[in-house]
């Protein structure tokens, strides 16, 4: 959600409240926007993984393409529960930049309370570099992501091909110059009706297998606990490591340690 247009502040993306009502809707005209650019293509069958906050942000009667609605929290598979090798293609939708990002809106990696930076393979990642293992996993390409400029940038590192709709561009972590909604939405529905478009070229997430992340954390005690997860070796105070050549079983032992996390600071 901190991804869409016009969003700028937490209390926007965070219920409950009337503005963050309201940035739901936009959220929503968003998700539809990239329904409607990919069945104008030629898609017929649409999930949409609400992968935000409580996970349950959309209103279900109003999606497009009668998509089916994927909501709620506690899901194994996180922000890419549902996927499998059965689906034609990935869209990250509303996404945003890396807790380490020189400037995007809201930028946090998973968990802004507990997680600094997290690295793939050596190279700093946001949440759709660490996502795109589940992808990669499944072989199913990543063709489209929405947010800011930042975030089509990271995206584009280890998903190759994705297209981009640019929706702001990031003065800071708290102000950003977004197109008009409607603008955002047009934008959107061409991208995702030309990455659909463009499927039969579409490349896999380039992610050398075994893979490494490496999670840097706010604090140690973060690390320490970290490391209960089998597999998950502490490199320092406030840095853990885990590799596996399975990238959907690191997916999943990435999303342990998150989970965990959130014991601490939630
Ligand atoms: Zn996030």
């Amino acid at each position: 959600m901190e991804g869409t247009a016009g969003v700028v502040d937490w209390e926007q993306c965070r219920g409950p409240g009337a503005e963050y009502a309201y940035y739901c809707g936009l959220l929503q005209d968003e998700v539809n926007a990239a329904i409607e650019g990919a069945a104008e293509a030629g898609a017929a069958q649409f999930l949409v993984n609400d992968s935000h906050g409580q996970m349950r942000n959309l209103r279900p009667d109003a999606l497009a393409g009668r998509a089916r609605y994927l909501s709620g929290r506690h899901k194994p598979m996180y922000m890419v529960e549902g996927l499998d090798p059965s689906y034609d293609a990935v869209f990250f939708v509303s996404y945003h930049g890396s807790m380490s990002s020189a400037a995007s809106t809201l930028s946090h990696t998973y968990n802004p309370k507990a997680i600094a930076d997290v690295r793939l393979n050596g190279q700093v990642t946001g949440e759709a570099g660490i996502n795109a293992l589940v992808a990669l996993g499944h072989r199913v390409p990543v063709v489209l992501v929405t947010g800011d400029d930042t975030t089509a940038e990271e995206t584009a590192a280890f998903c190759p091909g994705v297209v981009p709709a640019v929706v702001k561009r990031s003065v800071t972590r708290f102000a950003a110059d977004s197109l008009h909604p409607a603008e955002a939405c047009a934008l959107i529905r061409s991208a995702a009706r030309q990455a659909i478009e463009g499927l039969a070229s579409a490349q896999l997430p380039a992610i050398a297998l075994p893979a490494t992340l490496e999670i840097r954390f706010l604090h140690g005690d973060f690390a320490d606990m970290a490391t209960w997860v089998h597999g998950v070796r502490r490199t320092d105070v406030k840095t853990v490591e885990l590799t596996a050549e399975d990238p959907i079983a690191l997916y999943r032992t990435f999303a342990t340690v998150v989970a965990l996390t959130r014991s601490i600071v939630e």
